[in-house]
């Protein structure tokens, strides 16, 4: 522990994922410097948003700067892709009342917008800046050593080190924790046009994704008629094409194949000359370390089709956050939260892969190398991702296009039954319980005399979870299903574990509320009630003798 009064977090990058997690620490009230190695605005691909991001921006206080901007509203998406040649549409208002939009951004205009907040939330920002080495897990304490533009080199102390450097994954590859997914080896070619024809309404600002005989594309509305292109093909063909062509031949070829992004671009010029990346999904085999912790594109990326690196970059961002201050400020939390950290931003990751591996595995239009062999779905040697992929798409708010997976692509029948006999059976217990609560009269609720047990695997543990800003210890209630469980109360904690197959709601609450008065009992009564409705539902709870 340093002995400075004001302890000091360093964050390398300032992409979505370093600005949202410094201006978050230095809410917390640390003394943090992020470092970036370019100048911003800087040239980025990744341009269309989630709705599920919408409530990070809000939390940063710079929603407002963004509506205002002039992006693009995002409605949803449409596609080219499976059994239907004709484009089809995705809104995300179907799964999502509360954020029924996104925006297609400007790369280099947001990230400066979040990097500027960072700023003025009191983040000492350091721009051209590149962190060339790093103290971490050994016996020296824990520094960078950052080279600015005129080659002066200077060695700062941290008490945590934030890794966001992006694909270039600066302690990752130092620490040799980067694993290669060999499922997802795909290249992508990108650049811009101006005036190219946009869908027509109601789908003018969605992302148009098309797929074609060795890939797929991508068509983002942008403002003043710029229009984001790409096109995804398999790295080893793709790499070995390039090696042989210009790149710009290559692309327009790639985009003359494609059916409607042609059509589309037809009036378009294109405005610079395409650029490639590599977009190879990897996962680092540890998110956290004595010292650092991995964020967004740093920690683990995956490939494009649903456009979700920005939100998994904030939306880990916003853990990491937690995740430091926790660290720092009550080091025993440190092992139990890296674990809950790395198991929230995995199971998020997990699902996303879930999403594209089924979908790639869903196109049969054509017979092409690129297809063939991303048609067998890959799992992880694991079970559990796919089972609780199947809990998200059955239940859970959505965080992208899970209900796409389901309706337009054709997915494996084993996972199409999977998530219809997980919805059949939430829709089935939530009218059980409709009977069973009186929301009326809670004491006269045929519930009461009711037996519950816990379901088979079903664990209560004390966990740190994510409180204000930090992690607090709290109680956690998990199945097989869902490993990284769910949050509970302690009361509701103290009741669940008191569930012994035998004993009847009445039975355990009347327990539960020893020594409680009267009036409080009366009032604690519905929230009881509801919490064991909602952890029935969730399956949780097995088995109700009535
Ligand atoms: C082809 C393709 C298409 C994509 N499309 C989308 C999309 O439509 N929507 C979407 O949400 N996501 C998309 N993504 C992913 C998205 O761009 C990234 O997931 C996102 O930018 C990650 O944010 P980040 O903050 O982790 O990293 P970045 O945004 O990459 O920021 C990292 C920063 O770290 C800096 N840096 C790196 N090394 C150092 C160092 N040593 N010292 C100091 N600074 C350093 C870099 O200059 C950079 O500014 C796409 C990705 C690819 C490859």
């Amino acid at each position: 522990m340093s002995e400075r009064d004001v302890q000091r977090v360093i964050v390398i990058g300032g992409g979505p994922g370093g600005s949202t997690s410094a201006t978050l620490l230095a809410r917390q009230g640390f003394d943090v410097t992020l470092f970036e190695r370019e100048v911003f605005p800087r040239e980025h691909v990744g341009e269309s948003l989630l709705p599920a991001s919408i409530p990070i921006l809000e939390t940063l206080g710079v929603i407002e700067e963004i509506e205002a901007a002039g992006f693009t509203p995002k409605y949803g998406a449409t596609m080219v892709w499976g059994r239907d040649p004709d484009p089809w549409s995705w809104r995300f208002a179907e799964t999502n009342a509360t954020y029924p939009h996104a925006y297609q951004v400007w790369r280099p205009t947001f990230d400066q917008m979040l990097l500027n907040n960072a700023e003025r939330n009191g983040v000492n920002v350091r721009q051209a800046c590149r962190v060339v080495d790093a103290q971490v897990e050994t016996s020296e304490p824990t520094s960078v050593t950052v080279e600015s533009a005129d080659g002066r080199q200077e060695v700062h102390q941290a008490d945590w080190i934030v890794d966001a450097s992006g694909q270039n994954g600066f302690l990752a590859r130092r620490l040799d924790l980067r694993t290669h997914d060999e499922f997802f080896r795909n290249l992508a070619v990108y650049s811009y046009f101006h005036g190219a024809d946009h869908l027509p309404e109601p789908d003018t600002g969605n992302i148009f994704i098309e797929a074609y005989e060795h890939g797929w594309s991508w068509a983002i509305p942008l403002p003043d008629d710029v229009m984001s292109v790409g096109v995804v093909v398999d790295a080893a063909w793709g790499g070995a094409q390039l090696a042989e062509r210009d790149t710009e031949a290559f692309y327009r070829e790639q985009l003359s194949m494609t059916g409607r992004t042609a059509e589309m671009l037809a009036p378009g010029n294109l405005l610079e000359s395409p650029r490639v990346i590599r977009d190879w999904s990897y996962t680092a085999q540890r998110l956290v370390g004595d010292g650092f912790i991995l964020v967004g594109d740093a920690a683990c990326f995956i490939d494009p089709l649903f456009s979700s690196g920005v939100h998994l970059a904030m939306s880990s961002a916003v853990l990491a956050s937690a995740y430091v201050t926790s660290a720092l400020r009550e080091p025993e939390m440190r092992v139990p939260a890296a674990e809950v950290y790395s198991q929230l931003y995995m199971q998020q990751y997990h699902q996303f892969r879930e999403m594209a591996a089924l979908f790639y595995a869903s196109n049969r239009t054509s017979d092409s190398y690129f297809w063939e062999a991303r048609r067998i779905v890959q799992h992880p040697d694991d079970i559990s991702p796919r089972e609780a992929f199947i809990a998200a798409v059955a239940g859970q708010p959505p965080q992208g296009y899970e209900r796409v997976v389901l309706e337009r692509g054709e997915a494996p029948a084993d996972f199409v039954e999977g998530v219809a006999a997980v919805e059949t059976e939430r829709a089935r217990r939530a009218a059980e319980m409709t009977r069973l609560i009186d929301t009326a009269w809670p004491d006269r609720s045929p519930m009461l005399e009711a037996v519950p047990s816990l379901a088979d695997g079903v664990e209560l543990a004390r966990k740190p979870v994510i409180g204000d800003g930090q992690f607090e210890w709290g109680a956690v209630i998990s199945s097989p299903s869902r490993p990284q469980g769910a949050p509970i109360s302690m009361v509701v904690a103290a009741l669940a574990s008191r569930i012994d197959g035998r004993s009847t709601v009445r039975t355990l609450l009347e327990d539960l509320f020893t020594g409680v008065s009267e009036p409080q009992r009366v009032q604690l009564l519905p929230g009881m009630l509801t919490a064991l409705r909602v952890l029935y539902i969730d399956g949780m709870i097995a088995y109700w003798r009535v």
